[in-house]
């Protein structure tokens, strides 16, 4: 396949707007970080998976194969997101009375299924874990061990970030702000506030449920090797995007550059793409300040999880998307009216239409150009012929042929209700058609009547409902 299209995107790392180049001529290597596996992912985090599933589409639109990995960190991850605190997969396990295994296979599990209520694209996805890949990540802890970037103190094996040059350059970090956030945490044996750990030992006075041999004692992986070891494992090194929350730029991203680059001397990844956050009045969702929502909340609601991607990509990634009931339903509100539109074109057998070029070719340019999202939404308000939602479609990811078909789908109950309320039209019996049309609209569906006949849709809220 050619490539038939020019995709420029934001670098994080400098800081510009670049021409994207794959390093293969015809395959390209994403590489994402995953979840941690300890509670049901929010959607603040399926912000960011939606990002990069859109980033992938894009790329394969444009006639690239794409590889993707996305980890599944099911060890290592502390709480305090620096070397300190607990094990938050450990913690959850202790809390709840069952083996870190039954742990992470249940919310990765439902991870999972987030991603397919979000029609998230896997084909070709990796998705390693942690704790299958520790002979990897000891091996890099050696190499950097070999060429004295690695120092022993009493509770692990850390980096000592004053070796390398280039540290903090993601981003162009403020590592004195960074070095006294650090100091919080106080840990008087590393040699610079900005170290980090690559193995932690276990407490000789306590028995972690996972833990490890390894050449400088028991223990586990500090939180951030594991992404060196496993998108080196199944991508090489460098490869050509990786992508994440704008959270990890300061430490997780920089630090897993560090011990790449020191380790293997060539760049860890070409191009850094970091989604913005989703807030709740204004501030970052996240499980710390307790104003998260899941998928299934939303569904609960009456959400549908491709409304919230509709909504979603009407923000464009790099902009933060302020989350409120409203703006959902909002945006679920317009949603549907463009899959109305669709399933009439599909009655009329104008789904397959021509082409309109301009539309093809405006909304091309707005992925071209960082994947401006927002404004394929407003192209897609207005486009008239279901051949373009198609093509638009397969970058947007938002199902709308197989959501109109599924709203098109009515139960013997509803058709029968329709059945009746066409008889009393016909006999011009207003009141009780009213009367039926209410019975109709209350158990989840919209009437669309023109002179000759009516059409029944379930909405996209009863949809939802059904799905959790
Ligand atoms: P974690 O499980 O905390 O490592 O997060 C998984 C992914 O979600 C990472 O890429 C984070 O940067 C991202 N993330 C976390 N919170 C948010 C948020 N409120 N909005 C957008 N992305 C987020
Ligand atoms: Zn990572």
């Amino acid at each position: 396949m050619d490539v038939t299209m020019d995709i420029y995107l934001n670098n994080t790392l400098t800081r510009k707007k670049e021409k994207f180049v794959p390093i293969k001529k015809e395959e390209v290597g994403i590489y994402s970080c995953g979840p941690t596996v300890y509670f049901f992912p929010h959607i603040g985090n399926m912000r960011a998976y939606v990002f990069a599933d859109v980033l992938r589409r894009s790329l394969e639109y444009s006639g690239l194969k794409v590889k993707q990995v996305i980890n599944i960190t099911d060890v290592g991850h502390l709480t305090s997101n620096q070397d300190s605190g607990e094990d938050k997969i450990e913690q959850t396990a202790k809390k709840e009375g069952k083996t870190a295994g039954e742990i992470t296979k249940f919310y990765e599990e439902a991870f999972y299924k987030d991603l397919a209520d979000l029609n998230i694209e896997i084909k070709d996805t990796k998705f390693p874990r942690a704790t299958e890949h520790i002979v990897e990540q000891i091996e890099i802890i050696k190499i950097l061990e070999e060429k004295g970037f690695a120092y022993k103190i009493s509770d692990g094996i850390y980096f000592d970030t004053s070796k390398f040059k280039d540290y903090g350059k993601l981003g162009n970090i403020n590592l004195k702000e960074q070095k006294e956030g650090a100091r919080v945490e106080i840990n008087n044996e590393k040699k610079n506030p900005t170290d980090f750990a690559l193995w932690k030992f276990s407490k000789p006075e306590e028995k972690r449920l996972q833990e490890w041999p390894s050449p400088w004692g028991t223990g586990f992986p500090g939180w951030h090797i594991e992404c060196s070891a496993m998108s080196r494992k199944y991508l090489g090194q460098p490869f050509d995007i990786h992508t994440g929350g704008i959270d990890h730029i300061p430490v997780h991203h920089n630090n897993e550059i560090a011990q790449s680059e020191c380790a293997f001397s060539v760049p860890l990844a070409n191009f850094w793409l970091h989604n913005e956050f989703l807030t709740v009045e204004g501030e970052k969702m996240s499980k710390s300040l307790g104003n998260i929502f899941t998928i299934s909340d939303l569904k609960e609601r009456g959400v549908h999880p491709l409304s919230f991607r509709y909504w979603l990509l009407t923000s464009h990634y790099r902009s933060p998307a302020n989350f409120t009931w409203e703006s959902v339903f909002g945006a679920q509100t317009a949603f549907e009216k463009i899959i109305v539109k669709y399933s009439d074109w599909v009655e009329t057998e104008y789904v397959e239409g021509a082409l309109n070029d301009s539309d093809v070719k405006q909304f091309e340019e707005a992925i071209a150009d960082d994947l401006n999202t927002p404004i394929v939404i407003a192209i897609l308000q207005k486009v008239s012929g279901g051949a373009v939602v198609n093509k638009m479609d397969k970058i947007l990811g938002l199902n709308i042929k197989v959501l109109a078909e599924q709203l098109r789908d009515i139960p013997d109950e509803i058709s029968k209700l329709q059945e009746e309320r066409d008889n009393v039209r016909a006999d011009k019996d207003w009141k009780k058609s009213d009367e039926i049309r209410g019975t109709i609209e209350q158990k989840g569906y919209t009437v669309f009547d023109s002179s000759d006949k009516s059409v029944i849709l379930k909405t996209l809220s009863l949809l939802a409902k059904e799905r959790n």
